[in-house]
């Protein structure tokens, strides 16, 4: 599998931890849930560890939540504190080994770790703890993290996170379980969100609000950039470890990944991207009959787009929601299928109108020229594009998959070869300034190099910045781990 899923731009990945405070409620239930919400952040694999302060169960798989788990597993996974995760490949291959969390022996008894995010770092944290005696099983920056916890030369858990976040550049939102805490630490800039949440007995930890509303939990506050959250039977305690200079809150956040229902940083989601679509329309009339979402991306901004220009909403695109994402198909020719499966145009509704196309991003492009093609195929007369970022010309190395500026169409041509290329009208982004606007957000709080080439961090070098930088590690094969893999306590 690994050799032939394409290196593209992918989103990253879902983390969460669930702490009952009486002691007795089972915390993977709750971690269950939150990963459901937490699904479309990653669904190469899924995972979840649990603990009664003594005993650490896990069990990953790749595939869905839906799929990994069941009403047993979820029942085997005993005890107070649990730890999830959604995966989506930034860093090593898609393989068993490299699903979450990963678990390893530390001083503490069995540690579990989550990440969400990519270390620059990576290989060289790596090549000192394999020289220090460390065996790695998997190919991942996280397993790196995990063996910097577990040998920290320190004696608490707690110590052992101080310990090792000023060790790690780059992008990291980490939930860890340890003895009978979970603990959420986040990079100085806060490139990945992770907030903390409460419910009546609980503590939860996750990386958007979405998943405290599937579980009954309220958001507190996010982690601090630089902050260690530790949280406790007895409570909550927020630690001071990094001086973060400044903030660099991943744009592409709020421009694609995160759930319109989540709250990042006091701003919702769908509004966010509902007022980008207003910006949008002032910035790029069109002249056109209808305003048309690519479905669901486009959604909330075309909403925005419709207001703004007076022009009506319609629902010109079907999609079919029983198929998985295009970027998860493993050969170019699969991929190509799935988006034509994917999508129909409603012919009644755009056959000789001319139609502004709504989507919130361009990537390789391919996508929107299929769209395109797609509606004139059902008779629509003309075709404006308008996308609700600016264009995308830098790769990131911060958790989302572009390897290289190669596949970024942006990178290499105009807005009017763009548009030529994917066979619209008219194409218009969305300014930078404009984005800026519409998040309501300082644009020194924000991490909008994709779009500027500002990296809020030193750019990687190339041995760094390569999806596979930790490879090659023996291949392990789904069946030689155990599907419940346990631990016994120290
Ligand atoms: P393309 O230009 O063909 O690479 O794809 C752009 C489309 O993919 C747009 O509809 C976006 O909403 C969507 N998209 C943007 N970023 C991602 C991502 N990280 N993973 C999956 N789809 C994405």
């Amino acid at each position: 599998m690994d050799a032939t899923i394409e290196r593209v731009w992918k989103e990253e990945c879902g983390v969460a931890a669930v702490l009952c405070r009486d002691r007795r409620t089972p915390a993977a239930p709750l971690i269950h849930l939150a990963l459901y919400a937490l699904q479309h952040r990653g669904q190469e694999s899924a995972g979840i560890a649990a603990s009664d302060g003594r005993r650490l169960t896990a069990h990953r798989d790749l595939g869905l939540v839906a799929q990994v788990f069941t009403p047993e597993i979820i029942l085997a996974l005993d005890g107070w504190l649990a730890v999830g995760h959604v995966r989506y490949a930034t860093m090593g291959s898609v393989t068993l080994a490299n699903a979450q969390p990963i678990v390893v022996s530390s001083p503490w008894g069995p540690l579990a770790v989550a990440h969400n995010g990519n270390l620059i770092n990576a290989p060289a944290l790596r090549r000192a703890l394999e020289a220090d005696g460390c065996v790695f099983t998997s190919s991942t920056d996280t397993e790196v993290i995990a063996h910097l916890l577990a040998r920290a030369p320190v004696s608490t858990a707690e110590e052992a996170a101080r310990y090792c976040m000023p060790r790690l550049e780059g992008a990291f939102t980490v939930t860890v379980l340890v003895e009978d805490m979970v603990l959420g630490f986040r990079d100085r800039h806060g490139i990945r969100p992770l907030i903390l949440g409460g419910g009546p007995n609980f503590w939860i930890l996750a990386s958007e609000t979405c998943a405290f509303d599937h579980v009954g939990g309220e958001p507190l506050g996010e982690v601090e950039p630089g902050e260690l959250v530790v949280c406790a039977a007895e409570g909550v305690r927020a630690v001071p470890v990094l001086e973060a200079p400044r903030r660099a809150h991943c744009v592409f956040e709020y421009i694609y990944f995160a759930r319109p229902d989540t709250v990042l940083f006091h701003r919702n989601v769908h509004q966010a991207r509902r007022r980008m679509g207003r910006i949008l329309a002032r910035e790029h009339p069109a002249p056109a009959d209808l305003v048309v979402p690519v479905p669901d991306s486009g959604s909330s901004a075309a909403m925005g787009y419709a207001e703004e220009s007076g022009l009506p909403l319609e629902i010109g695109l079907i999609k079919n929601r029983y198929i998985g994402r295009t970027f998860l198909q493993p050969s170019p020719a699969v991929r190509d299928a799935g988006v034509q499966i994917k999508l129909n145009a409603l012919r009644e509704v755009v056959d000789g109108r001319r139609v502004v196309l709504v989507d919130d991003s361009i990537v390789r492009g391919t996508t929107s020229s299929r769209i395109v093609a797609l509606l004139r195929r059902a008779g629509a007369r003309e075709v404006h594009m308008r996308v609700s970022s600016p264009p995308i010309h830098f790769p990131c190395f911060y958790g989302i998959d572009t390897s290289s500026r190669g596949q970024l169409i942006a990178a290499t041509r105009s807005v009017e070869e763009i548009r030529e290329q994917i066979g619209a009208d008219s194409l218009g982004y969305l300014s930078q300034a404009g984005l800026v606007e519409a998040l309501r957000l300082p644009t020194e709080a924000l991490c909008m190099a994709c779009l500027d080439g500002r990296y809020p961090t030193r750019v990687p070098t190339e041995e760094e910045a390569g999806r596979a930088a930790l490879e090659p590690v023996a291949a392990t094969s789904p069946s030689e781990i155990p599907e419940v893999a346990v631990w016994p306590g120290r």
